[in-house]
């Protein structure tokens, strides 16, 4: 679903990304790990062109080189839908208001249709009775609840998490963690920049620790966390379980 070969990226003089190859396949779960700073988000943010990596290198999206001057990035970001860690609902619209408003406005298809279509995915976060609410008449996990109906909605291939739990209060996180254990259940190809060592451990197909821009260690979840090789993903493990 994802290849990606020898890609860099810069900001300026600083060199964030230093050369990741990654590999996901169809309906795998990868947990993303690292410090601050180790270019996590990065990534995510390539992966889905809303940065622009360095010439050289390759991404490819479900079988096709990505050129991001010549292919249309729109068409793109629809087969890979994005969860922040800061929601970004559109505050003045309602819930239903912000899942309809891209699948109308992008993908062109009849109100009746993204609205019932809405509905159905608010049922399946657990908010059908908030389709009326304004985003801030809602508590921050049924927030990001919203925000992953919405990116459902354009029915994406690939799904990526970046930090979706790390802005709730702590009771509020495992909702969250639910709605996504439901969706890698159901077999959606996600890759997931969390610090939740108990929901990469029990979904995660993968796990690859980054640090300083390069991916230093990856396996399955019970062989990186039990038996990591590396020096540097043993003390980073050591600080966070
Ligand atoms: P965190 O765990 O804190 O979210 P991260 O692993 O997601 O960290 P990134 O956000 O990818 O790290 O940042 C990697 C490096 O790139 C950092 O040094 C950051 O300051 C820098 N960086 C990120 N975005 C930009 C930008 N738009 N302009 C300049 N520097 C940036
Ligand atoms: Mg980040």
């Amino acid at each position: 679903m994802i290849k990606i070969k020898n890609l860099h990226k810069h900001f300026g003089s600083l060199h964030v990304l230093k050369g990741i190859d990654l590999k996901v396949n169809n309906s795998e779960v990868v947990v993303l790990i690292g410090s601050s700073g180790s270019g996590k988000s990065t990534l995510l943010r390539c992966i889905n062109f809303l940065e622009h990596k360095d010439p050289g290198g390759m991404i490819e999206i479900m079988g096709k080189d990505i050129n991001p001057k010549k292919d249309d990035l729109n068409l793109i970001r629809q087969n890979v839908g994005m969860v922040f860690q800061h929601f970004n609902l559109f505050p003045h619209k309602s819930v239903l208001e912000n899942i309809i408003e891209a699948p109308i406005f992008v993908k062109k298809i009849s109100r009746k249709e993204a609205t019932a279509n809405a509905l159905s995915l608010l049922a399946k976060v657990g908010l059908q009775d908030k389709a009326n609410c304004y985003p801030s008449q809602l508590s921050g996990g049924q927030k990001q609840r919203v925000a992953i109906a919405r990116a459902l909605a354009m029915n994406p291939a690939i799904m990526l998490f970046d930090e979706p739990t790390s802005a709730l209060d702590p009771e509020l996180v495992n909702e969250v963690l639910q709605v996504m254990k439901e969706l890698a259940r159901e077999g959606m190809t996600m890759v997931v920049v969390t610090h939740e060592m108990g929901f990469a451990r029990e979904v995660a197909d993968r796990v690859i620790y980054m640090d300083d821009g390069i991916i230093v260690e990856e396996g399955a979840p019970h062989e990186l966390f039990e038996r990591p090789n590396q020096d540097r993903t043993i003390n980073f493990l050591a600080k966070v379980i």
